[in-house]
């Protein structure tokens, strides 16, 4: 399957059984003109070379990837890495798509651009980016989500952006989303909609995917450099999958790199209780395969098929649904699937800024607690990358408050 996996999705759109495109009629001619667009993009060399001289003097890449010698030491387990997406502009990964995005609508010719935002993080990064590039922003935001983050809504605004709040549904990401999506409808011409993970309808997941693969391309160059050889597992935290899949690209047809993304385990269980899509194995109820927001996926739902509540200490790693391509990679059983719960979670993050320095966003956290308790089981000669996908500025409300 290996070098099958490279060249997903097919073109519908699918990963395996996954993915596609199921949007009302009105979406069709801005998703084939979005793909239009963005083929023509890729191929563009002018176009890759401003993408990458932002990505270098803009948004600070390439990353280091540290070896973290005293959480090795600490552990007594494999030699840990940490690819330091956290160093980036706006304090996470999720530059690298707004950058590529952005440049895309200006090359399309879209003078606007609508987001919607969970932890505030995507919507910083995209106001960071039509500020850089003078593009119109507007942000739609759960206003339960701009309760948690409401610096974030202050430094999108102080970026330029319109923030509007989303006071329908569970009154966070998913809800913000739909908004989105009715804005695109109707301002079509003028707009182009940023989306903040590998979710959506194709051509979304594989394209915020390509702009993400800048994480493992180096990865795997920096690790060949530092141990002369490939890593023997990845581990990476999966809210949408976008640091995951930026990570994991790379490595996908080197059979002997072993795969892990890190769900959030919540409080519980129990459905409502956590945002675990692919952990069933784990035992959190409430996933199967269904469409959301214009992708087949694996989705947490009831018995009846509404789209279930979830819980995460992170708000990054809190919705519903996960993209298409992670839920093909778990049906191959290429890439394995956990969940790490709240309390884990805030002890890693604990962990980290203690024993290096380093405090991770709590989205990252979650890689980092199930890296904390497998070390010990591996050997001392193995070799992981985690990736620590943000920092943990944002946070520092909710850590207060739960420490
Ligand atoms: C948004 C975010 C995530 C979750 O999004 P993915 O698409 O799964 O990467 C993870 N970590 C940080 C720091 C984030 O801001």
């Amino acid at each position: 399957m290996s070098a099958a996996a490279k060249n997903l999705p097919d073109e519908r759109g699918r990963f395996g059984p996954y993915g596609g495109r199921y949007v009302p009629e009105t979406l069709m001619a801005p998703l084939e003109e979005l793909e239009r667009g963005y083929a023509a993009a890729r191929i563009d060399a002018a176009f890759a070379q401003r993408l990458d001289d932002l990505l270098h003097n803009f948004a600070g890449r390439p990353t280091p990837l540290q070896f973290a010698e005293r959480l090795t030491a600490h552990l007594g387990g494999p030699r840990i890495y940490l690819k330091r997406e956290d160093l980036l502009h706006t304090g996470a990964h999720k530059i690298n798509n707004c950058l590529g995005q952005g440049l895309l609508a200006e090359r399309m010719g879209k003078r606007r651009i609508i987001a919607e935002t969970g932890a505030g993080q995507h919507g910083v990064a995209t106001a960071t980016v039509a500020a850089r590039l003078g593009l119109e922003c507007v942000v739609y935001m759960g206003t339960e989500d701009m309760e948690r983050q409401r610096l974030n809504v202050f430094r999108m605004r102080l970026l330029g952006a319109e923030v509007v709040g989303v006071d329908a549904g569970s009154r966070t990401l998913k809800d913000a989303i739909s908004e989105a999506m009715r804005d695109w409808v109707t301002n079509v011409r003028s707009t182009h909609y940023l989306l903040g993970s590998v979710l959506g309808p194709h051509p979304y997941p594989a394209m915020v995917r390509d702009f993400h693969k800048v994480i493992g391309i180096e990865a795997r160059e920096q690790i060949l450099r530092a141990e002369g050889r490939l890593p023997d597992l990845l581990v990476a935290c999966v809210g949408g999958g976008s640091n995951a899949i930026g990570l994991f690209h790379a490595f996908i047809g080197d059979e002997s790199v072993r795969m892990l993304g890190v769900e959030a385990g919540g409080r519980g269980h129990g459905l409502g209780e956590h945002a675990a899509r692919l952990a069933a194995a784990a035992g959190y109820a409430g996933a199967r395969p269904g469409v959301l927001h214009g992708t087949y996926t694996y989705i947490l739902q009831t018995p009846e098929g509404q789209i279930a509540t979830t819980h995460s200490v992170s708000a990054g790693l809190d919705y519903a649904a996960v993209g298409p391509e992670h839920a093909w990679l778990a049906k191959e059983r290429r890439a394995e699937y956990t969940a790490v719960d709240d309390d884990a979670a805030v002890d890693a993050a604990r962990t980290l800024a203690r024993i290096e320095g380093i405090i991770p966003a709590l989205e990252s956290a979650h890689s980092l607690a199930e890296l904390i308790r497998r070390a010990p089981q591996m050997s001392l000669d193995q070799v992981v990358i985690a990736n620590v996908s943000g920092r943990g500025d944002k946070d520092m409300d909710i850590l207060a408050r739960y420490l």
